[in-house]
């Protein structure tokens, strides 16, 4: 016997029909005392279309956290009934339950919670009366009982966590692509499909905007040993596994994993500001106060005579309006010349363990761009990652130079 978690996206059970498929194809692969539970995501677009919805009422909702996670919930609310409903027209016993009755605690962060317990009582429960137990994603109760979602995307984390909470034989994401690829399919002509990749090495193209994978989704797949299949919904192919070392031999060695991308960048430049002591502090824990995510950071030498910096660094692009009021205080105060903002810009990274013992590697990237002429604006690195900050209207030219490169045969 064995128990099964599978997780599907919100493209997989975009429409009833869909919905209908996912539950033959579940019914089809599983054995008589499997035991499978699955989480599902809102169907298709639906999570998008709840927040244009609320930003009918007020343009910026995401201030009214609490009231954002009564809304989007909702979501995942529709699809776990109806896949219910799907296995039971189809003859098999099934059950849907929210976050909070699978046993979902969440701190109270709404709209970005964090999971601190599970406890799946009910799921077990059911799972040994013979029913498929069907669990909403994206979801958990805190303390007080409110709803709380665990950011876009959290599907996935609800998955692996409750994998590991269950003590799960397996755990399968399936989703509109095969698996994780080497750079994003759409984009790179050349992408190649990858038969596993670690968590590090996938928790960084994640959080570089490899769009496959929530990071915190991976972030538990680590924490909790669980090794997390990537697949199709569409195709019964083998994906991309995500564990924490690797077991197969891929075609070849390559220096780097992967190449990722992110467009929802931009770029905000404090120019003009004092070089003394504190300055940069003064700055950046405005930011944090505003709990506002600064990635790339640079500070040159502006004027050496007058002792002037200037301070430039990246945030995402959801948080750029709320970043800009918060520096723009701090640049008043200071003094500064000018606060600019540049939101055509985009970051381009590869990623790889195996760059550690490869000098030469930055090198090549750098070189790939040059030859493409795609100028870098700023460049910062990580144990296990190069990135560079380049023109948005550039990025699909840089992402496949620098693919060839590095998975040139
Ligand atoms: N429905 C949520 C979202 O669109 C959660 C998920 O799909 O994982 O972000
Ligand atoms: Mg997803």
């Amino acid at each position: 016997m064995a128990l099964v978690v599978k997780k599907f996206g919100g493209s997989s059970v975009a429409t009833t029909e869909k919905i209908m498929n996912v539950a033959k194809r579940i019914l089809n692969e599983k054995k008589p005392d499997d035991q499978v539970v699955v989480v599902v995501s809102a169907m298709g677009k639906t999570t998008d279309n709840l927040i244009k919805l609320a930003q009918g009422i007020n343009k910026e909702p995401y201030q009214f956290t609490r009231e954002m996670d009564m809304l989007l919930t909702t979501g995942e609310q529709v699809s776990i009934s109806l896949l219910a409903m799907a296995f039971m027209t189809l003859g098999h016993p099934a059950v849907s339950m929210t976050g909070p009755m699978a046993g979902m605690k969440t701190d109270s962060a709404h709209t970005k919670g964090r999971i601190l317990d599970i406890t799946p009582e009910r799921v077990h429960k059911e799972l040994d009366a013979g029913k498929i137990v069907v669990v909403a994603g994206f979801q958990g109760k805190d303390d007080a009982g409110d709803y709380v979602t665990l950011g876009r995307g959290g599907s996935d984390t609800s998955a692996v966590a409750l994998a590991g909470a269950l003590h799960a034989d397996s755990c399968e994401i399936y989703t509109d692509v095969d698996g994780v690829y080497t750079a994003d399919p759409r984009i790179a002509k050349n992408a190649r499909k990858m038969k596993e990749i670690t968590y590090s090495e996938m928790l960084e193209m994640a959080r570089l905007g490899a769009g496959v994978m929530q990071p915190r989704s991976v972030e538990m797949g680590q924490l909790l040993n669980i090794p997390i299949h990537v697949r199709s919904t569409f195709t019964t192919h083998t994906g991309t596994v995500i564990r924490e070392d690797y077991t197969m031999k891929e075609e070849k060695d390559y220096v780097i994993r992967g190449v990722a991308h992110d467009d929802k960048v931009a770029k905000i430049a404090v120019l003009g500001i004092p070089n003394t002591p504190g300055i940069a502090h003064e700055i950046f824990s405005a930011l944090a106060a505003a709990k506002i995510d600064v990635d790339m950071i640079v500070q040159s030498i502006r004027n050496i005579e007058k002792n002037v910096t200037d301070m430039v660094f990246t945030v995402s692009t959801g948080d750029l309006s709320e970043a800009k009021r918060v520096v723009d205080k701090v640049a008043d105060k200071l003094g500064a010349v000018a606060v600019l903002v540049e939101e055509d810009v985009a970051k381009v990274s590869i990623v790889g363990a195996g760059m550690l013992g490869n000098p030469g590697t930055a090198a090549r990237m750098f070189g790939a761009l040059c030859k493409a002429g795609i100028n870098i604006d700023i460049i910062s690195t990580s144990e296990i990652s190069i990135s560079c900050l380049i023109k948005g209207a550039e990025l699909e030219k840089a992402v496949n130079a620098i693919h060839d490169e590095f998975f040139n045969d």
